[in-house]
């Protein structure tokens, strides 16, 4: 699924799974009240799951007041504000998009990583990304794979450690729920989604 925004009314209409189907968006400007059509938006609207998430940039042809629009709507057409700030909302689709990770499933944990974060002052929150980020490993070319298989986990070989930006991981053990990143304990990475690893400090690497 791409990230590239475009006019918002491009991405209409989006069919859910359960087959409903959203035709069209619009908010009322928050400054003159007049209905902002997706047509004066530019941005993304994305299924994930089954939710379609909105961050875009709109603009009122009434009073030409520019504002952000960042919500989400649920397959009963509710729309429901997203309170976390612009880049961690536009990094966490970024991550939903591509990896299509479970993270959004659930209501419940959607509103755990936002209580986390509303919780926090920018300052922590920009470095709970970076902390999050670097404890995330995608499976790329850049991650360096054990020959040593040490078993499989949903049809997926495991490697027996991995290497990647000087650091080296060693397995630890399969994430069984779809919450394992908010469950990571101090060293730990989590590979492809669905792999806990145990990063070795330097004098045992
Ligand atoms: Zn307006």
């Amino acid at each position: 699924m791409m990230m590239q925004p475009d006019r918002l009314d491009r991405f209409f209409p989006i069919t859910y799974p359960n087959g409903a189907t959203v035709s069209r968006f619009a908010k009322p400007c928050p400054h003159c009240q007049q209905l902002v059509k997706a047509s004066a938006m530019e941005g993304v609207a994305i299924l994930l799951q089954d939710k379609v998430f909105v961050l875009a940039d709109a603009e009122c042809p009434q009073c030409q007041h520019r504002f952000v629009v960042k919500c989400v709507i649920d397959a009963y057409k509710r729309v429901f504000p997203v309170q976390l700030p612009v880049f961690l909302y536009r990094w966490m689709l970024q991550w939903g998009a591509r990896r299509q990770l479970k993270l959004f499933r659930q209501q419940p944990e959607w509103q755990r990583a936002r209580q986390l974060v509303e919780a926090m002052d920018p300052e922590q929150v920009k470095n709970a990304v970076q902390q999050l980020s670097s404890r995330l490993l995608s499976d790329s070319s850049e991650v360096e794979k054990s020959p040593d298989i040490v078993g499989s986990f949903q049809s997926q070989p495991i490697y027996a450690w991995l290497r990647h930006d000087g650091r080296t991981l060693v397995f630890d053990h399969a994430a069984a729920g779809s919450d394992a990143q908010f469950q990571l304990k101090e060293g730990e990475v989590l590979f492809d989604g669905r792999l806990v690893y145990r990063q070795l400090l330097p004098e045992q690497a």
